[in-house]
């Protein structure tokens, strides 16, 4: 099947690319080997001029990058572009760090000398969605290249222009050949990449079921995988919390990217004392949000990345309002050309439902009232994933056992879940493990050598 570019927004086929073919993708592997074996050898002093060369690729060029995100995927421009200047935050993050993150480490083992060296792993990879198709490129391929790793890309199916114009803007940045590869495949051809014993690692950023299938292949090969997989994360509101700012970090927290995200706030989870102001304030911050062009300026949702995505998201709002959800506003496609669907909002989802275990892509809402900590923190658990959760309350002590107590990769307080190059970022239960980002990231894909240099023996001078 060819791979193609449709514009989400009208439905106008863009670019149509053929599968590379399973010797060309053999030659492509070979490369990849080949590069590694020098490019482990080249100082970190060039990697780093490399990536910052490439951060400065993607700064002077945002604009024209962006419009390829917003022409494949429908993110709208103002976005895009912060999508791409995070990029280059990244690429400066390690360009930086990474002569930090790298250094051998000394490890006190008494007479003897003992160390730990980052040695990298080879050839990684890395197999990702469209959803942010820059970001989620960058995030691995920053701390992966300056480790000394190199990377092969198959990016998701719709967004193949994206992912040649990275393998573009890493080569103009002076990396040398072969350091990085788009591989314009199928999701089935990953598995022979991944087969090749040329290969070191893989990792995953998707849903679920690609999770679980690339996840048991490299098990069985005995291959490093990090799985970065999805989420429906918590937005909990307590008593305390400043209701207003609350309020408005929702409607943007289950809004970003148009509810495409995998730390989008999905289930809110309201304290009954102040839960039907914010039920009111927020139902009138969704149905405000400004849906449409994508290329327009003053867009905030644009249209869904596919038409698939539109039927699916469709189809789950139906399975809410028959496990007895009330749908507050939205809950319909926008008519006409593209992929449509309005801000919605819905309360009173019956949490023994199969919808209330599934996650929700794309800009709709489940309200839930809870009683207390206790109940919300029960509630917040109560899901197979755990990526992220956003936690509204001025209370330290509250703060102190939501810390403590949900079980998730990150939590924020008073701040909407966000990834930040600085920070290790990736999912527990089903949403996955391994992180991403700041030096736990950079490490996954490293070999931690212990080195140990045993003291030499003193001999002992001649009797006299
Ligand atoms: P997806 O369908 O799993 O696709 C992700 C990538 O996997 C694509 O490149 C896809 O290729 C490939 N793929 C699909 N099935 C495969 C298989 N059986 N074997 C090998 N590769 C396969 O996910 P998506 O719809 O693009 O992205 C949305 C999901 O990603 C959501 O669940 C979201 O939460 C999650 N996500 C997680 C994070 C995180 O950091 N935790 C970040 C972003 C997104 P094709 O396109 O060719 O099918």
């Amino acid at each position: 099947m060819p791979i193609q570019s449709v514009n989400p927004s009208n439905g106008v086929l863009l670019r149509s690319f053929t599968p590379l073919t399973s010797e060309v993708l053999l030659d492509k592997i070979a490369i990849a080997r080949a590069a590694f074996v020098d490019y482990a050898n080249v100082p970190l002093s060039h990697r780093a001029l490399c990536m910052r060369k490439l951060a400065k690729l993607l700064e002077t060029e945002t604009s024209e990058l962006a419009a390829l995100i917003t022409g494949e995927m429908g993110k709208p421009a103002v976005a895009a572009r912060a999508e791409i200047v995070k990029c280059a935050s990244a690429c400066y993050y390690y360009a930086d760090h990474a002569a930090r993150i790298l250094a051998p480490e000394p490890v006190d083992i008494g007479a003897n000398d003992g160390c730990v060296h980052w040695d990298p792993l080879g050839v990684v990879l890395a197999v990702m969605p469209w959803n942010f198709p820059f970001w989620q490129v960058f995030r691995f391929l920053a701390p992966a290249l300056m480790a000394g790793n190199v990377g092969l890309l198959k990016h998701a199916s719709n967004v193949p222009q994206c992912a040649l114009a990275i393998e573009e803007l890493v080569r103009r940045a002076g990396f040398p050949r072969g350091v990085f590869q788009t591989l314009l495949i199928e999701a089935s051809q990953v598995e022979m990449v991944l087969a090749d014993e040329r290969v070191a690692a893989v990792t995953v950023t998707g849903s679920e079921t690609t999770g679980r299938a690339i996840a048991a292949q490299a098990g069985w090969l005995i291959k490093k995988s990090v799985l970065e997989l999805g989420g429906s994360d918590p937005f909990i509101v307590m008593p305390s919390a400043d209701l207003e700012a609350a309020v408005d970090a929702a409607v943007h927290a289950r809004c970003v990217n148009s509810g495409q995200s995998c730390i989008a706030a999905k289930r809110f989870l309201i304290a009954d004392p102040i839960y039907d102001d914010f039920e009111t304030r927020f139902v009138a911050g969704m149905a405000a949000m400004k849906i449409g062009d994508p290329t327009c300026e003053d867009t905030e949702i644009g249209p869904l990345a596919t038409a698939t995505q539109l039927d699916d998201l469709d189809a789950q709002v139906q399975a809410a309002i028959r496990a007895g959800g009330r749908v507050l506003t939205g809950g319909e496609r926008i008519a006409g050309k593209g992929n449509y669907y309005s801000p919605t909002v819905i309360a009173g989802v019956s949490r023994t439902s199969a919808i209330y275990r599934e996650e929700i892509f794309g800009p709709v809402a489940m309200l839930f009232r809870v009683r207390d900590i206790d109940h919300a923190i029960a509630v917040a658990n109560d899901t197979q994933f755990g990526l992220g959760a956003s936690v509204w309350t001025r209370s330290d002590t509250e703060q102190r056992r939501f810390a403590a107590e949900l079980q998730s990769g990150a939590v924020f307080f008073n701040a909407q879940v966000a990834s930040d190059p600085r920070l290790p970022f990736g999912g527990i239960k089903h949403s996955g493990y391994g992180r991403e980002l700041s030096a736990a990231g950079m490490r996954e894909f490293l070999n931690a050598k212990t080195i140990v240099i045993a003291a030499p023996v003193i001999a002992k001078p001649p009797a006299v």
